[in-house]
């Protein structure tokens, strides 16, 4: 890939010498990404340019990169960013059982329960006291490759202040009133388009080691939003809720908080089938265990590493006859060819699997991303699809589809689950108040 950009923007030079460093960059950007959507050679788009005006040459190329959305959309919304590709940034696409070569800790988690499992199930780890987490991360530089290697590395810290906070969700869009608990930051999986892999500054996995001293009345407030049976609160936003449960136990005591508190919802959140802990405690209707799902072609092109959908709904059942609810997220909806079919697939096997009335609610959100995001998925998965759709800037600097497209999955998938069960609770995730209309 590093060599095929630096080929595309040397023959771009010797063609045009007189335009700056940021035209050639743009230009590199769209004939890189024309030439891997389209399958042809690069060489062959940049013989196809016969103007010597740059914006007339943009105009060719973006109308050829944008073939659905370029003609209903502003110029400004089309992110043409420079490469940043290092050595070593592929991801490692084998599954890995969890088992940490370095756990590093904060001298205040030693009397932990948490600290002491770990210390019985990996004798052979590395265990290395520091003085805080953000000092540790001052000190090493956080790169791709590194992030590459996150399962190597554990970090075992009491959080201070961020176990219960309001969804940060983004602006200028119907907020569902979500609260999360956070019991932990990083995953082991691979999804191609994971925000963390964007967002996550530390090369290892965080959990925490005091979670018992936040399950507290006083500590946990979600917010009510009549549109649930109750007032929701869940994991799974910085790390798949129930992937850890083995190893951190923490499904026990949230269970057994919730069991108590029953005028509020807990959700795990999961791509797993790592269940066991849940099922040998039992849950209550308010206890929700909720599966991320997608089309099966995407799950095997882009969720790596992950339960395949037969496994997580197989999961699902048994969940219900230990007396839990269940929900489902269509959370990213992915275009690609054939996406009408996938994905009814999917619901068609939700409805065959599960009884209409243990599921809670059904999510759907079509792919977005902070823009900034793009670069990453390019250099960990240099072979991924999804990122040859047309995506276009919001209004809140992510990048989406165009509307119409969102409007048409949303329509699509809702009209299908309405159509399995018309009681079934659905909402948009993160979308505009005239879209979730
Ligand atoms: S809509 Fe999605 S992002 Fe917004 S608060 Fe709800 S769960 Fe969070
Ligand atoms: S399961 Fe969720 S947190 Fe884990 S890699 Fe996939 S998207 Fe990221």
């Amino acid at each position: 890939m590093k060599e095929k950009i630096f080929l595309i923007s040397k023959k771009l030079q010797q063609k045009f010498p007189k335009f700056g460093i940021n035209k050639i960059r743009e230009l590199t950007r769209l004939i890189f990404e024309i030439s891997k959507k389209d399958s042809i050679e690069y060489q062959k788009v940049i013989d196809g340019i016969i103007d010597k005006d740059y914006e007339k040459i943009k105009e060719v190329l973006l109308k050829q990169r944008y073939p659905k959305t370029y003609h209903k959309t502003k110029k400004e919304n089309f992110y043409l960013p420079d490469f940043d590709i290092g050595e070593n940034d592929k991801a490692d696409l084998s599954t890995k059982k969890f088992n940490p070569k370095n756990i590093y800790y904060t001298a205040d988690v030693i009397n932990s329960a948490l600290y002491n499992r770990i210390k019985n199930l990996f004798p052979k780890a590395n265990f290395c006291e520091i003085e805080s987490l953000k000092k540790f991360l001052k000190e090493h530089k956080f790169s791709t490759e590194k992030y590459n290697k996150r399962y190597e590395n554990l970090f075992l810290v009491n959080e201070k202040y961020d176990f219960f906070k309001r969804c940060p969700c983004t602006k200028g869009v119907n907020c569902c009133n979500y609260s999360i608990l956070n019991i932990g930051f990083g995953c082991l999986y691979e999804c191609s388009y994971c925000f963390l892999q964007g967002y996550q500054n530390v090369a290892g996995i965080i959990l925490p080691c005091n979670l018992s001293e936040f399950l507290t009345r006083d500590k946990i407030k979600p917010v009510d939003n009549k549109m649930f049976f109750l007032p929701r609160v869940g994991s799974g936003e910085f790390t798949d809720s129930l992937i850890f449960d083995d190893v951190t136990h923490f499904s026990d005591d949230i269970v057994k908080f919730f069991k108590k508190n029953k005028d509020m919802s807990f959700e795990f959140k999961t791509k797993s089938v790592n269940i066991d802990n849940l099922l040998k405690i039992g849950g209550s209707e308010n206890i929700v265990v909720s599966w991320s799902v997608n089309a099966k072609q995407m799950i095997e092109e882009n969720e790596h590493c992950t339960p395949r959908l037969e496994d997580r709904l197989k999961a699902a059942q048994k969940c219900i006859k230990a007396g839990y609810s269940v929900g489902f997220h269509f959370d990213p909806v992915i275009l690609y060819d054939g996406w009408h079919e996938g994905y009814k697939e999917t619901i068609d096997m939700i409805f065959d699997f599960i009884d209409a009335k243990y599921i809670k609610w059904i999510s759907i959100g079509s792919l977005r991303m902070a823009a900034s995001l793009k670069k990453v998925i390019e250099v960990r998965f240099p072979d991924n699809k999804i990122m040859d759709e047309e995506f276009l800037l919001s209004h809140d600097g992510k990048l989406r589809y165009e509307e119409g497209e969102r409007v048409s999955i949303y329509r699509y998938l809702v009209d299908l689950i309405k159509q399995k069960d018309k009681d079934v609770v659905t909402y948009l995730c993160m979308e505009r108040q005239k879209i979730s209309n």
